[in-house]
């Protein structure tokens, strides 16, 4: 079969990739000009790991990746006031984890396919109209084309499930939350493999520092602090930061100052997306488009690897039976993914605590996680997937 697939993300080239072992062509449309640099680090364990083990990939994810040792939070002077040792995340998962710029595992996992599967950059999916036969899709630069097969794999913002499942609102579940980040070169101090973590109530700004003397910084704030204008471009972003963050302590001033010289200011809504289907005639979805987590699930990345996997592995079982693959695929993870999406929203209160009482509370919880057993009771339940995939074979 011959595949588009909007967005070149995670799940866009994973899916490539299995489609392509599978001996399907599929063809990436990318909206950025090249593939996305830079951006914040995910967490990467579980099936996300499996599959890129199964894939060859693991030992360059970790190469490029950060053995964390500790999450520090940190008072309004600095000094340190709860966290934990991430040994935690070691023993859980017997040491398949790592955290790493979600912007390299694409890269990756693009480099990996490039040579099997066309790319197009700087252009989008804008057209599906379904007919007897297939799909024709309309771009909004290159000239129409027939494909077998369309999958929206653009994100939370999907364009895809916009054109063939309506517009987003329907789909959005936003808890709460803004979210922000950017990298700069140069900044002190560091904290080698260190989370710092400062909040205040409703608000949290993080860094860590990264290889090349850069650190990312991330901002979460709750969304009575929001001026309720989506910024349009970087110099918005940095105002509505600046404005939201201005009067917090710890290194706030000297980390809004750095963010002067930062382009390319990551600003978006803490959402999931819940659609009853993850597929509709010949379209299907996958990675945040079908089913965004968020990134309190802190497994988004994982989750979209896994979705790509499955969904290719389906389509090869089914022979040319796409709609029986289809069911299969929403059968066997939706179920799975949407009680991922419950523990995360549940998580959301605790992740940027609104009152001084419960950053209070927050901090003494995770000096109790100290306790190894105590951090292993409380982490371990979100580290585990319960589902088993199949191997799909040949
Ligand atoms: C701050 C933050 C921290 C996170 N932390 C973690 C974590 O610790 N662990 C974890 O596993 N996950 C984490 N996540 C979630 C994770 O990043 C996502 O779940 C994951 O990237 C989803 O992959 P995807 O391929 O579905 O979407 P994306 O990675 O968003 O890729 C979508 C791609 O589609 C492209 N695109 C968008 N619109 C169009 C269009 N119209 N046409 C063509 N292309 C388009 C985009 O440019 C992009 O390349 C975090 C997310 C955020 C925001």
């Amino acid at each position: 079969m011959k595949i588009a697939i909007n967005g070149a993300g995670i799940a866009g080239p994973t899916l490539a990739w299995w489609l392509a072992e599978h001996g399907h062509e599929a063809v990436l449309v990318e909206h950025a000009p090249s593939l996305r640099s830079g951006g914040y680090i995910v967490d990467f364990w579980g099936l996300g790991y499996d599959i890129a083990e199964k894939m060859g990939l693991v030992s360059q994810i970790r190469e490029r990746g950060y053995q964390v040792g500790e999450v520090r939070f940190v008072d309004e002077r600095g000094r340190k006031a709860g966290g934990f040792d991430t040994g935690v995340f070691g023993r859980m998962t017997k040491g398949r984890f790592t955290s790493v710029r979600r912007s390299d595992i694409s890269a990756i996992v693009h480099d990996a396919i490039a040579d099997r599967c066309e790319t197009i950059f700087g252009d989008s999916i804008a057209r599906i109209e379904e007919h007897g036969g297939g799909v024709r899709v309309g771009f909004e630069r290159e000239a129409e084309r027939d494909f077998d097969l369309v999958v929206g794999a653009d994100g939370l913002h999907s364009r895809v499930r916009s054109l063939a499942f309506g517009e987003q609102a329907r789909f959005e579940k936003f808890l709460g939350y803004h979210v922000a980040a950017f990298e700069v070169a140069g900044y002190e101090p560091r904290d080698e493999l260190v989370y710092v973590s400062h909040s205040a109530p409703g608000l949290q700004v993080s860094r860590f520092s990264m290889r090349d003397d850069r650190t990312l910084f991330l901002f979460v704030f709750h969304d009575e602090h929001f001026s309720g204008k989506p910024p349009r471009d970087d110099a918005e972003r940095r105002a509505e930061l600046n404005r939201i963050f201005g009067g917090v302590g710890w290194e706030c001033p000297q980390i809004l100052a750095a963010m002067e010289q930062a382009g390319d200011i990551y600003f978006d809504r803490v959402s999931q997306i819940r659609t009853e289907q993850w597929t509709k005639g010949r379209v299907a979805l996958a990675g945040d488009a079908a089913a965004c987590v968020s990134l309190l699930a802190g497994e988004g990345t994982g989750l979209a690897i896994a979705e790509a996997y499955v969904l290719a592995g389906e389509l090869h079982r089914a022979g040319g039976d796409f709609p029986r693959a289809f069911g299969k695929y929403e059968r066997r993870l939706m179920p799975f993914v949407r009680r991922k999406q419950e523990g995360a929203a549940k998580f959301a209160s605790s992740f940027a605590p609104r009152t001084a009482t419960g950053i209070f509370i927050r901090n003494i919880a995770t000096k109790l996680m100290r306790i190894p057993f105590v951090a292993d009771r409380l982490i371990g339940n979100d580290l585990r997937d319960d589902i088993e995939l199949p191997e799909y074979g040949e």
